[in-house]
């Protein structure tokens, strides 16, 4: 898709580069060199410093907060847009709350709910919950000028379907991000993880708008790099989300509790080989060893509650349609069996029932 389109130019000043102190913060002094020189090089690669873009976040939530908190140091012109009126109100009078590491800073974000009121947009971020996606993607046509990039970094399947519903295809760009964040309250997140975000075009190109939105994450602080198969991407993170979410959201348990019980082992592992197989099916190339993977960030990721466990504790509908619950919809269409997925899509459907 999509061409080599450069984005439009806003009048924002050029964004200054902050994130060297951000990232150098994280390492050990004599790696401080190493990590100084390949942000440099990933910089000149995607095209240098300061041309301003002007980027909306339709979704202002745990993740729209922490990637708008971070382009808007970084100098970037953000506006955060959101439907839930008193975080936006609590922004706007006492700026944003981002925690990092137990530290704690405010960031003054424009934000508003009402989408109208922005103008035009050079990248709308989708930020939303994978069921608000279709009514936030058509709350922020009013956003779009030539050229306007349509990204999403949200989790699961379906995002892809619910933008080129309403938008040209040549206008979105998909994504992936190993950043985490938590909603603590109105105006009020926690940075709460630091993976790498990936993001490319539909049709695999490596466009100019692809790399100038990768830069700005970069300056932001955020590794991000442009793939040419970001379907594959989205396929290695939906495995992951499909062996941990719905077995925490069900259990009770941390994600690193799924590895301390064979019952739960065992669980992820049908899980995750039931995704695999649609995924083969489907044409994905399969790197390594999913159910490995899994494991591995279950480790890593030991102390954390998942964003559907977390929504199961506060009595909220989950995502479980996009994840486990798109599997078994691919499935059928492919003529597959997942008894698995099938059976924990309908226990969390049947338990959302209660909320
Ligand atoms: P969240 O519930 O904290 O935020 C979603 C926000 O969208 C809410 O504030 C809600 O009011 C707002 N919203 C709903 N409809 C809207 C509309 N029409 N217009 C404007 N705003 C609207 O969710 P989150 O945790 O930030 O997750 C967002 C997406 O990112 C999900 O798909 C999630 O799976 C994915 N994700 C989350 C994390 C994480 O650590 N939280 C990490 C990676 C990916």
């Amino acid at each position: 898709m999509g061409g080599e389109t450069t984005l439009g130019r806003t009048t924002s000043s050029p964004a200054p580069i902050s994130f060297f102190p951000r990232l150098l913060g994280k390492v050990a002094p004599v790696q401080r060199f190493l990590v100084f020189f390949h942000q440099l090089m990933l910089l000149f690669a995607y095209g240098g410093m300061g041309d301003g873009m002007k980027t909306v976040i339709m979704g202002a939530g745990a993740m729209g907060s922490l990637f708008g908190g971070l382009l808007t140091l970084s100098g970037e012109d953000v506006w955060l847009v959101d439907i839930w009126k008193e975080h936006i109100d609590t922004i706007r009078s006492r700026g944003l709350t981002l925690e990092e590491k137990g530290k704690s800073e405010k960031v003054h974000v424009h934000a508003t709910s009402e989408v109208a009121s922005v103008g035009k947009a050079d990248v709308v971020l989708f930020f939303v919950k994978t069921y608000q996606t279709e009514k936030a993607v058509s709350d922020a046509l009013v956003l779009q000028k030539e050229n306007t990039a349509f990204l999403t970094l949200q989790n699961g399947l379906g995002n892809e379907d619910a933008i080129c519903k309403q938008v040209d295809r040549r206008e979105v760009i998909m994504g992936v991000t190993g950043q985490g964040a938590t909603l603590l309250g109105p105006g009020h997140i926690r940075h709460a993880g630091w993976g790498k975000t990936f993001i490319g075009e539909l049709d695999g190109k490596i466009t100019d708008r692809a790399n100038q939105i990768a830069r700005i994450f970069l300056q932001a602080g955020m590794e991000t790099e442009v793939s040419s198969h970001i379907d594959h991407l989205i396929w290695e993170k939906l495995f992951i989300n499909t062996g941990i979410n719905a077995l925490t959201a069900l259990t009770g348990f941390r994600n690193g509790q799924l590895l301390n019980f064979p019952e739960t082992l065992r669980l992820m592992e049908s899980l995750v080989s039931e995704a695999v197989e649609v995924a083969r099916k489907k044409g994905i190339p399969i790197e390594g060893n999913p159910v490995e993977k899994v494991r591995t960030v279950a480790e890593a990721t030991r102390e954390n509650r998942s964003s559907m466990g977390q929504d199961f504790d506060h009595k909220r509908r989950t995502e479980i349609d996009a994840i486990n619950g798109a599997l078994v919809r691919e499935a059928e269409r492919l003529g597959i069996s997942v008894p698995c997925n099938q059976m924990v899509t309908d226990l969390i459907k049947t338990i959302e029932k209660r909320f």
